[in-house]
């Protein structure tokens, strides 16, 4: 239950993130404002979710409708902040695993918007991946509760970095377009979290969830091929299926090889 609440007091702050970032506003100030009036709002309206139903989905000055997008964020990260929980317990690896995704939601929603993927947030997202492999790098001199031990070694992680990072350089300077730098900085930033073989399958993963996504949307007449589809919100859901059920995917995929 706490874990939840603090899931929807995270997600609150990637609304304000997911808001700010990419208009070049300041993350602290100033306090939450109704983007159509200015009008600042009050204590009940900033409690997450249920903010949203108090005022029923409308600014209660200018009653113009405010997006679902802000309680479905929140409510997300909460079922988030519970699934890795449960799944990793209260330990270093679930706290990574906690970042990343939080992380990569706001990367998802601000490529949507902006068809751009900020570089503060993969900093951040690597310079909180180094922090978290610090326990291991003492366990020299000291044994290493099981709890503090990073999700993969460091050596995985780098590999992991290096071969996402590369393909999609290697894509980018081959197919000129389509792909970003921000796409290669945001793929290498997540092959740090899941190593070499996560790499792997986040790659596989969300190229054919972009390639399924973009033909459905040419079908149905939505896109034509020219049209650039964001690749973030891809390689973000890849990464979140590769933690939750990568090792199942990849035995799969191995045992239909053999
Ligand atoms: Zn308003």
């Amino acid at each position: 239950m706490i874990v939840f609440l603090c899931g929807l007091s995270v997600g609150s702050f990637l609304n304000v993130l997911i808001y700010r970032l990419p208009r070049g506003l300041s993350l602290v100030r100033p306090p939450s404002r109704c983007p159509s009036c200015g009008r600042r709002l009050g204590v009940l309206e900033l409690i997450p979710v249920l903010g949203y139903l108090f005022i029923k989905g409308r600014c209660l000055q200018c009653r113009q409708p405010v997006s679902p997008r802000y309680p479905l964020v929140e409510l997300a990260t909460a079922c988030l902040f519970t699934a890795v929980y449960h799944r990793f317990g209260f330990s270093l690896a679930g706290l990574g695993y906690l970042l990343l995704l939080s992380l990569l939601l706001a990367v998802a929603l601000i490529d949507l918007d902006h068809r751009i993927i900020p570089n503060s947030l993969v900093l951040a997202g690597l310079i909180a991946g180094l922090i978290l492999q610090l326990p291991a790098a003492g366990a020299r001199w000291f044994d290493l509760p099981s709890r503090l031990a990073p999700a993969i070694p460091l050596t995985d992680a780098l590999a992991g970095l290096t071969l996402g990072g590369g393909l999609l350089l290697i894509i980018i300077l081959v197919s000129r377009g389509g792909m970003g730098a921000g796409d290669m900085k945001l793929m290498a930033m997540i092959g740090f979290y899941v190593g070499l073989r996560g790499t792997a399958v986040v790659m596989m993963l969300g190229f054919m969830l972009g390639a399924i996504t973009g033909l459905v949307l040419i079908a149905a007449r939505r896109l034509t091929r020219k049209d650039a589809v964001p690749f973030g919100p891809f390689l973000s859901l890849a990464a979140l299926i590769e933690i939750f059920w990568g090792p199942l995917l990849w035995d799969w995929y191995i045992n239909l090889l053999r």
